[in-house]
C-alpha cells in the first residue's frame, strides 16, 4: 500500500486560509478578475481538503466502499483541473487587460472549456478503465498509465499562456510580465518535484505558490489605485498609455479639470468636495464598458475607451458635456462643479507618441480649454503646432527676461467730455532677439501658465509706476495695469505696491488696476480680500473685458470697481448690426443707471465713436483715437505744448500699426 505524506497538504491549506483571510475587496470593486481570484482561493481550498480527505479515505481503506473511494478521487481530479482552469483563465484576462482586440482571449477561454470537457470525459472513463488511477482488489489505489494527465492539462495550459504573453509582451502590464516570468519555472519544477516523489502530497504547494503570486501581483495593482475614488491614479493612466501607445491600440482620451474646486470645499465642506470627487469618478468609470477613469491630478480625471470613428468619439463627448450641464447631487444638495475638456486621439498618425508627451498634450490641452468660452478643446493634430510654439514662446520670454527685452507701451484713452486723451493702458510688448515685436496676446497667456507672470507683471508696474511719478496729473491723470490671477493670490503683491508708492511717489489713486472676470473667478474670496485691502490704500480697480465670460453682474455690484471695460468683441459692430445695438445700449444705460463709470474698448471707426458718445459714454479706448505706443511717443502726444489746440493728435511716430 502507498504510504501518504499528508502534512504539505495540511501546511497548504493554512496558507490558502490565511490568503483568503487577507484578500479583501475594495468597496467600489467593479473588476471581475478579482472576483475570479477570490473564487479561485475557495475552489483552490476545496481542492487540498478533499486531497486530504481521500488520502485519509484510503487509509482507512476496507472500511469505505470502493465506490466512495473513486467518486472522492474522482471529484479530486475534477476539482484540481478546475482551479488551474481558473487561474490560467483568471492571468488570461489580466495578459488582454490592456488591449482593446480581446479575440485572443476568448479562444483562449474556449480551449479552456473544450479542455476541461474532454478531461471531464476521461475522468469519467476512468471509472470503468482505471486509466488514471483505480482501487484493486485489497482496495488499495493504484495508480493507471495516464495517471499525469491532469498535469499534462495544466502544462498545456500555461503553454498557451506564455504565446500569447510573447505575442502581446508590448502591451502587457510589467507586473503581469514579471508573473509570467515567475509562475511556468516555479510550476515546473514543483510538477516535476511531484512527478518524481509521488507519495509526498504536493499539488497544494503548486496551487499556494500560484496563488501566492497572483496576491502578490494585486498588491502592486494596489499602488496604482486611487486612494479616494474607484479611478486608477496618475501612474496608472501612464503605464496604460505606455501598453496602449506600445500595441498601437487607438484610442480617445478625454480630460476633465474641475475649476475652482477650492470655493465648492468651503461652500460644501471637504467631505462633501471628496464625496463629488468619488462620484464623478465612479460616473466616468462605469460609462463605458471598455473605457476605463482615471484620476490624474487632485481634481483631474481622464477617460481613456477605445477609439472607434469620429461618430462615437463625438457622442462620448457630448454624453460628459450634458451630464456635466447638470447638477450633481449628493445628500439632497446639488453641486454645480466648473470643469474644462479636453480630447486627445490616438490613432497611427505616423508620429511617434509616448505617454510623456499624451500626458503633456493633455494638461496644455487643458490650459487652453481654460481660456475658451466654451471650455473644451477636442483633439485637433494642430494642437502639435500649438504645443511647439508654446516652447519657442516659452524660450524667448526666458531669454527675454535675461536681456530685459521687455517694454511697457501705453494706449491712451479718450475722454469723451474734454475732447482729451488724458489716461492710458499700460501694454507689455516683448522683443524677440531681432527685435520683431510680439502680441501679449500671444505670451501672456503661457506667460501666466509658466510661472513668468509675476515677474512681467513687475516689470511693467515699475515703469507704469516711473511714468506716473514723470508726469502731472493734468498732463496724464492715470494708467492702469492688466493683473493676472497670481499678483491677486499673493499678499506680497500689497508690500511690493506700497514699496512702488514710496519709491515713485505718486497718489495710489492714479494707478488703476485691471482684473478680467476669469481671474476673479480663481478664488474670489482671497482675491477680493487682497483688493479691498489695495482699495483702503487709494488704488483702484477696472473690471477689463466685460462682456467676454459669464458677464457677472453680481461681481461688478459686490466689488467697488471705479469702472467697467466694455470688451472689443461687444462693439465690433456697433451701431449697424440690430443685436449689436440692442446689447451695447442696454448695457450702457444698466451700468449709467448703477452710476458705473465705463470705457468701451476697441473703438476702430468714426461712426462707432459717434454712436457712443451719443449715448453718453465717457471713455473711450480705441484705435480710432490711439494705438498703443512707446513712452516718449505718448508723453509727445499728451504734452500740451506740442498741441495747437489741447486735442489729441494720431500721427505719433511709433505707434502699432
Ligand atoms: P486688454 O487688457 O483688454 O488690452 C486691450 C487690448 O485691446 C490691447 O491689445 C489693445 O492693443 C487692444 N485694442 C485697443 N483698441 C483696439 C481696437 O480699436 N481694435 C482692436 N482690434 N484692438 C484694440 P494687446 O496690447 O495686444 O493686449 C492684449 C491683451 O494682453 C490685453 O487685453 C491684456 O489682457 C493682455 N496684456 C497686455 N499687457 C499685459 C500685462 O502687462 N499684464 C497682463 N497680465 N496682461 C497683459
Ligand atoms: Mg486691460
Ligand atoms: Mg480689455
Amino acid at each position: 500500500m502507498i504510504k501518504w505524506s499528508i502534512s504539505t497538504e495540511v501546511f497548504s491549506l493554512i496558507i490558502l486560509f490565511i490568503l483568503t483571510l487577507n484578500f479583501r475587496e475594495r468597496r467600489w470593486e467593479k473588476f471581475s478578475q478579482r472576483r475570479i481570484f477570490r473564487n479561485c482561493l475557495y475552489l483552490s481550498m476545496g481542492a487540498v481538503v478533499l486531497n486530504i480527505l481521500c488520502t485519509y479515505f484510503i487509509v482507512l481503506a476496507n472500511r469505505i466502499p470502493v465506490w466512495i473511494h473513486m467518486l472522492c478521487n474522482s471529484g479530486y481530479f475534477l476539482l484540481i483541473v478546475a482551479v488551474s482552469s481558473v487561474i490560467a483563465y483568471y492571468l488570461c484576462r489580466l495578459l488582454y487587460e490592456h488591449i482593446y482586440q480581446k479575440d485572443g482571449s476568448k479562444r483562449f477561454r474556449l480551449l479552456l472549456i473544450v479542455l476541461y470537457l474532454l478531461y471531464a470525459l476521461l475522468i469519467l472513463y476512468n471509472f470503468q478503465s482505471g486509466i488514471i488511477f483505480y482501487f484493486d482488489e485489497q482496495q488499495n489505489y493504484q495508480r493507471g498509465p495516464l495517471i499525469n494527465i491532469g498535469y499534462g492539462v495544466m502544462l498545456l495550459q500555461l503553454f498557451v499562456l506564455l504565446m500569447i504573453t510573447l505575442r502581446n509582451r508590448r502591451s502587457i502590464d510589467p507586473s503581469m510580465r514579471k508573473v509570467m516570468r515567475i509562475l511556468p519555472p516555479i510550476i515546473l519544477v514543483l510538477t516535476g518535484y511531484q512527478i518524481i516523489y509521488k507519495n509526498v502530497l504536493f499539488n497544494g504547494c503548486i496551487v499556494v505558490a500560484a496563488n501566492i503570486i497572483l496576491l502578490l501581483n494585486f498588491q502592486s495593482r494596489g499602488i496604482e489605485q486611487d486612494i479616494l475614488t474607484p479611478s486608477g491614479n496618475r501612474n496608472s493612466l501612464h503605464q496604460e498609455l505606455l501598453l496602449r501607445v506600445g500595441g498601437k491600440q487607438h484610442f480617445q482620451i478625454v480630460a476633465i479639470s474641475l475649476q475652482q474646486y477650492r470655493s465648492i470645499n468651503q461652500r460644501y465642506g471637504v467631505k462633501r468636495g471628496d464625496a463629488l470627487l468619488y462620484r464623478i469618478s465612479l460616473w466616468l468609470e462605469q460609462l463605458v464598458p471598455k473605457g476605463k477613469s482615471f484620476r490624474m491630478g487632485n481634481v483631474e480625471f481622464a477617460l481613456l475607451v477605445p477609439y472607434e470613428d469620429k461618430t462615437s468619439a463625438d457622442r462620448l463627448v457630448e454624453t460628459i458635456l450634458t451630464r456635466f450641464r447638470e447638477p450633481w447631487v449628493l445628500d439632497n444638495v446639488s453641486i454645480t462643479p466648473h470643469p474644462v475638456f479636453a480630447e486627445f486621439i490616438y490613432t497611427d498618425s505616423g508620429r511617434e507618441e509616448d505617454a510623456d508627451n499624451i500626458l503633456e498634450i493633455l494638461s496644455f490641452s487643458l490650459s487652453l480649454a481654460r481660456t475658451r468660452k466654451e471650455h473644451i478643446l477636442r483633439f485637433d493634430p494642430s494642437i502639435y503646432q500649438k504645443m511647439a510654439q508654446q516652447g519657442q514662446i516659452i524660450r524667448l520670454l526666458q531669454s527675454a527676461i535675461k536681456e530685459e527685452r521687455f517694454e511697457a507701451w501705453y494706449q491712451p484713452i479718450y475722454n469723451c467730455h474734454t475732447g482729451k486723451l488724458s489716461t492710458a493702458e499700460a501694454l507689455l510688448r516683448m522683443r524677440d532677439p531681432q527685435g520683431n515685436l510680439i502680441s501679449p496676446g500671444l505670451f501672456i497667456p503661457i506667460a501666466e501658465t509658466n510661472g513668468f507672470i509675476d515677474e512681467l507683471t513687475d516689470i511693467v508696474m515699475e515703469q507704469a509706476c516711473s511714468l506716473l511719478s514723470d508726469t502731472a496729473e493734468d498732463i496724464l491723470e492715470s494708467v492702469s495695469v492688466n493683473l493676472s490671477a497670481q499678483q491677486l493670490l499673493n499678499e506680497d503683491f500689497i508690500r511690493k505696491m506700497n514699496v512702488l508708492t514710496e519709491r515713485y511717489n505718486f497718489k495710489p489713486e492714479r494707478l488703476c488696476l485691471e482684473v478680467t472676470e476669469r481671474v476673479l473667478s480663481e478664488n474670489p474670496q482671497k482675491m477680493q480680500a487682497i483688493m479691498k485691502q489695495l482699495m483702503q490704500k487709494g488704488f483702484r480697480f477696472a473690471l477689463d473685458d466685460f462682456g467676454t465670460g459669464h458677464s457677472n453682474l453680481s461681481l461688478v455690484l459686490e466689488n467697488d470697481f471705479s469702472c467697467i471695460k466694455l470688451d472689443h468683441s461687444l462693439v465690433q459692430e456697433y451701431p449697424e448690426n440690430e443685436r449689436s445695438r440692442f446689447i451695447v445700449n442696454t448695457m450702457l444705460n444698466m451700468f449709467h443707471s448703477l452710476d458705473c463709470q465705463l470705457i468701451v474698448e476697441g473703438v476702430e471707426r468714426q461712426i462707432q465713436a459717434q454712436a457712443l458718445i451719443a449715448q453718453g459714454v465717457k471713455w473711450i479706448q480705441g484705435f480710432y483715437y490711439a494705438r498703443p505706443m512707446p513712452k516718449d511717443s505718448l508723453l509727445l502726444l499728451l504734452d500740451p505744448v506740442s498741441k495747437e489746440d489741447g486735442t489729441f493728435h494720431t500721427d505719433a511716430t511709433a505707434c502699432e500699426t
